[in-house]
């Protein structure tokens, strides 16, 4: 009599799980879980996929808890909070223009997803605004190392087609800073849902506390986009410099043939990612966000 459910959000002790058919139901979770888990509250994640019974008008209560992976979470107090489990892709939102890429802010994001080990997308909206020639350089730089990356316009619907095509029967964040078009793309994807998913992202924004709650929005296409503010502004979370280098893929080669082992490959002598950067075997403008990312400088 159990039902194999997708967790869509979860509200103090309720989980809103959604079955196959596409029916929402108010789930508890079941006492015998909670013992098992070392941080009560937050046993269920968006994302999850579950096993519950169904009780009642609506309600159930949730028996399993299957494994997950690609996790979004967060340490506070030596405690790691699951925001959503189950993500398979992020989508890095840039606009080409209005307003001006901020390559260094998607280093950031990329970042992000090395970290978490969520295969990110690089997705440069707007480009009826600027003739694409003029990203070609930075498209050359991600694509080299091995980034997909996608140009897109919601406006003339430009190749989101493509964007649809990636979405579809995946669960992917959607990043990137206010204004670069992620409302408009998932519009243009299917519409009503940016609308739907900006409703929420206002009421969260009113309450300090439920920032950083997500919600998965179930796609007609398969799949579902997460996307909220508290999402959305993850970039960096936990990360400490040391481990920066590490996060710039094409820095990995190199870290190890530097002479001193905690060199930080800013102003050390006899530093291997200096000499690549010198004879442009690296890239100089990923390496200058290196810099400023490890210095802990904000964008
Ligand atoms: P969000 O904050 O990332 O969700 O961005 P929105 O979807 O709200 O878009 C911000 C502004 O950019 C709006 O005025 C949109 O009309 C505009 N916009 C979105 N996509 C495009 C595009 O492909 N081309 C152009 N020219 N404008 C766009
Ligand atoms: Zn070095």
């Amino acid at each position: 009599i159990c039902r194999e459910g997708r967790v869509l959000r979860v509200q103090g002790l309720v989980s809103i799980v959604r079955d196959d058919q596409g029916q929402q139901f108010r789930c508890a979770t079941r006492r015998l879980l909670k013992t098992l888990s070392t941080d009560q509250r937050h046993v269920v994640a968006a994302g999850d996929h579950v096993w519950f019974r169904p009780e009642g008008d609506g309600e159930g209560i949730i028996e399993r808890v299957e494994p997950r992976h690609g996790l979004l979470s967060r340490t506070s107090r030596g405690r790691q909070h699951v925001l959503v489990a189950n993500v398979d892709q992020m989508i890095i939102v840039a606009s080409a223009a209005e307003p001006r890429i901020k390559p260094n802010l998607i280093d950031r994001y990329l970042l992000t997803a090395e970290k978490t080990e969520i295969r990110p997308v690089v997705c440069i909206n707007k480009i009826d605004l600027l003739d694409p020639a003029e990203l070609m350089p930075l498209v050359g730089v991600y694509s080299q190392l091995g980034y997909q990356v996608l140009l897109v316009s919601a406006t003339t619907g430009q190749n989101v087609a493509q964007l649809r095509a990636l979405l579809s029967d995946r669960n992917s964040v959607l990043t990137g800073q206010s204004g670069v078009g992620k409302s408009s793309l998932l519009n243009a994807i299917e519409p009503g849902l940016g609308l739907r998913v900006q409703t929420v992202s206002a009421e969260s924004q009113k309450g300090r506390h439920t920032t950083t709650t997500a919600e998965l929005f179930p796609l007609e296409c398969g799949g579902h986009v997460i996307d909220t503010p508290g999402i959305r502004q993850f970039q960096l979370w936990d990360v400490i410099p040391e481990e920066v280098a590490g996060f710039f893929r094409e820095l990995r080669p190199y870290v190890s043939q530097c002479r001193f082992p905690d060199c930080t490959h800013t102003h050390e002598a006899f530093c291997a990612v200096k000499d690549a950067v010198a004879d442009n075997r690296l890239d100089f403008r990923r390496y200058e966000s290196y810099m400023q990312i490890q210095a802990g400088d904000e964008v």
